[in-house]
């Protein structure tokens, strides 16, 4: 039986792996497609402290080594069920696995919506994104779109039009769900377009996005040239499986304090599963941490 089980090897639970085995703990990090989580599909990071430019490969690689360097365990697989059996908590995974902890993590993050356009996934890293904020400067002074017509998408576009010589702001509508003094502050911009009624149907490259086609309500299509499409269509986390034993909020996020626990003594919860107001790269990070040490204390109490 191991002390903690972290479901989840991206930041958050790549963190509290390295936070727990430094407090003496037993860790199994259980990871379902890559370790590094969302941060793998950053092309550069320059807003982790101490660290000017990094891939988010590298970081993700960097930070999983670090905790295995502490002694934590990896296993890539699926977990499907977390059974509460008190002090115990079982795990089960989709290859058949049964594993047993004292406390659990949950940090299985929460993914960017995909906008289903053919070919998208080639793209994620080359010009396909979905942090403005991450990989807006990237992009300075080179064209850009925007899909999506909610507040994430606004101001995606307010951030961008800072940078890019040209912004689209892509929505299938012709309002937009998100706040109108986003929509007027983007009206006043020289270099923004709003593209409505609209939705991007196809991507081209050469293996670096360098245009998309947007199909209008009427099918008529338009090839716009630009080096990126942040997509900001909404995100979902990956609570459903683990329902019972978290409180979710109506989007789906875990509700819990800024100390990680849940409504489940010895289930914790870190990172962007977590409901919460800012996910990024250093706040999905201190989750890790808050999350291991209340796991330890919960531990050491039992
Ligand atoms: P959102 O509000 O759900 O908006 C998603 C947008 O994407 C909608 O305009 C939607 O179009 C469009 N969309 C959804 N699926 C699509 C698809 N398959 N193809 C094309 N377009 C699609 O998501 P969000 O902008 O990420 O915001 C999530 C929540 O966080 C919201 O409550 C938002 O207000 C909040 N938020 C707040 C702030 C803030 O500063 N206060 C900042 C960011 C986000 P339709 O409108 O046609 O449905």
């Amino acid at each position: 039986m191991y002390d903690i089980i972290i479901i989840g090897g991206g930041p958050a639970g790549l963190t509290a792996a390295t936070y727990a085995r430094r407090a003496g703990k037993t860790v199994l990090c259980i990871e379902k497609s890559g370790f590094g989580g969302q941060i793998t599909w950053s092309p550069k990071v320059e807003n982790f402290p101490s660290v000017e430019s990094i891939s988010g490969m590298e970081l993700g690689d960097l930070m999983m080594a670090q905790a295995e360097h502490q002694g934590a365990e990896f296993e890539l697989d699926e977990v499907l069920e977390i059974i509460d059996c008190g002090a115990v908590k079982q795990v089960k995974t989709e290859f058949g696995g049964v594993f047993e902890a004292k406390a659990v993590i949950v940090a299985t993050g929460a993914k960017p919506k995909m906008a289903g356009i053919p070919d998208e996934e080639s793209y994620l890293g080359a010009g396909l994104c979905f942090c403005a904020l991450c990989d807006g400067a990237f992009y300075k002074g080179r064209p850009a779109a925007v899909y999506g017509g909610g507040n994430s998408a606004l101001q995606d576009a307010v951030l961008l039009s800072d940078l890019c010589s040209k912004v689209y702001l892509i929505h299938r509508r012709s309002t937009f769900r998100g706040e109108a003094k986003l929509v007027q502050a983007l009206e006043k911009k020289s270099n923004v377009e709003f593209v409505t009624e609209s939705t991007v149907s196809a991507l081209s490259g050469d293996g670096e996005l360098r245009s998309i086609t947007v199909t209008d309500a009427a099918g008529n299509k338009r090839e716009i040239e630009v080096d990126a499409l942040f997509v900001a269509i909404g995100h979902a986390p990956d609570n459903a499986a683990f329902a019972q034993l978290l409180e979710l909020d109506s989007a789906g996020y875990a509700e819990s304090g800024e100390d990680c626990y849940t409504k489940t003594p010895g289930v914790f919860v870190a990172g962007d599963c977590r409901k919460k107001t800012v996910r990024q790269l250093t706040t999905a990070c201190a989750d890790g941490s808050a999350a291991a040490l209340a796991a330890c204390k919960y531990i050491d109490e039992l």
